[in-house]
């Protein structure tokens, strides 16, 4: 059973990781550019507060509750990415502090085709 919170939880976080990423983006498509730089820069700080504050409150439910299963959903269609929605059940194996360790119960091939083409976005 997925918990809510938890599902609410980590779609907050999601959606904070992928507004960083878009505004690490903007930032380094700015360099050398003053004005525009500062501003994008500040976008980005905020950003990264927003990630680390929903992650924490993910961290701290999970603590609480011991509630280990979700449904992870992205919803990118806001930010510059190209995949669009991608839907998943999703089981938390573990929590370190350099990452979370999910491992995907239920994904449909369409999801799974638009998350692998985040990663590969992602990591270039
Ligand atoms: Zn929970």
């Amino acid at each position: 059973m997925a918990c809510p919170t938890a599902t609410n939880l980590f779609d907050a976080y999601a959606n904070a990781v992928m507004e960083l990423f878009d505004a690490t983006e903007r930032l380094a498509n700015l360099v050398g550019q003053h004005g525009p730089f500062e501003e994008a820069r500040d976008r980005t700080e905020h950003a990264r507060g927003k990630c680390v504050a929903a992650r924490l409150a993910l961290e701290q439910h999970w603590v609480q509750h011991g509630c280990r299963a979700f449904s992870a959903s992205v919803d990118q269609t806001s930010f510059s990415g190209h995949e669009g929605q991608i839907g998943a059940e999703a089981v938390v194996g573990h929590v370190t502090p350099g990452g979370l360790g999910l491992k995907f119960s239920a994904m449909g091939d369409e999801d799974g085709k638009r998350l692998k083409a985040l990663i590969t976005r992602l990591r270039k």
